[in-house]
């Protein structure tokens, strides 16, 4: 079975030699970069393309992503608002190649997006408001003021499926696409342990009772820096009553329907999650058993 797309990442990080400059330096002369520009990875024949190092590129936000073999890989951030020429190729949103870049492409990509966002929003101190540096290959930055460090965030999103006997629970959030019906999903808070939000989240969403929740594969999700802990929560009943500020529907599907529907077997306007999102895979997995 191939990876859930954004995960699976094939380079080795070197996280134990990146603080090292002299290592990194290095590397840099060695290095291949993938552009990316307004967020955008650049993509040529259904592939990231990574290129040797221009000139033009000096002082731009550059971030080590990890040696592919003995080949090492980084990510550059273009500036400008008119798309940058690099031959032959363009940048492509990051999501609509998830559809289409082979899985190790899409998860090198990811981690490249999420990394260089994070490093466009962190210009400044948090703690003093003075200029923060890039240190680290883009691990770290450092407050040149008070000397306080700022490591990249991930965020960590609980999104799940309730289960009831052979049943499973499935709801349309308003801000979904026409007639898509999902996992349930929401931020885990401070304070708060996976578990604990996954059954706030189904008691305010659905007014679920859950009991057992069990982790069953995560995502890495850069938009802009999720991580996504995909569980099943056993429902104490089939009784649920929406939220109508954030759910419109939901409804019980059993495994068959869920099966059929996967197989495009059943006609009407209800669709479930596209094959880039964990969601996908939440359900798939449990009908497949
Ligand atoms: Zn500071």
């Amino acid at each position: 079975m191939s990876p859930i797309p954004f995960s699976g990442n094939p380079l080795d990080r070197a996280s134990e030699r990146r603080s090292d400059s002299a290592w990194l330096q290095a590397k840099a002369a060695a290095g291949l970069y993938l552009p990316f520009w307004q967020n955008r990875p650049f993509i040529a024949e259904d592939r990231v393309k990574f290129l040797p190092w221009r000139s033009e590129w000096e002082g731009r936000s550059c971030v080590f992503l990890g040696l592919d073999d003995t080949q090492p890989l980084f990510a550059v951030d273009l500036p400008g608002e008119s798309e940058p020429e690099l031959g032959e190729g363009a940048f492509q949103e990051m999501r609509a190649g998830a559809f289409f870049l082979p899985g190790r492409d899409t998860a090198i990509a990811g981690q490249a997006k999420a990394l260089l966002d994070w490093h466009k929003r962190h210009g400044f101190c948090p703690n003093c408001a003075s200029v923060t540096v890039l240190c680290d290959g883009g691990y770290r930055r450092l407050c040149s003021a008070c000397g306080a460090e700022h490591f990249p965030r991930t965020d960590p999103v609980v999104i799940m499926l309730p289960i009831f006997g052979n049943e499973c629970l499935v709801g349309r959030n308003q801000r979904f696409p026409s007639q898509l019906y999902s996992a349930f999903a929401g931020f885990v808070e401070p304070g708060e342990s996976m578990e604990e939000a996954v059954r706030r989240e189904l008691r305010e969403e659905v007014n679920l009772e859950t009991g057992v929740v069990t982790y069953h594969a995560a995502q890495p999700w850069p938009f802009p820096s999720s991580l996504m802990l995909g569980c099943y929560a056993e429902a104490l009943s089939r009784d649920f009553r929406i939220d109508r500020n954030e759910i419109e529907d939901a409804r019980w599907l059993s495994k068959d329907e869920v099966r059929t529907r996967l197989a495009g077997g059943i006609e009407d306007e209800m669709k479930l999650p596209v094959t880039i999102a964990i969601a996908h895979y939440l359900i798939r997995d449990w009908a497949s058993k």
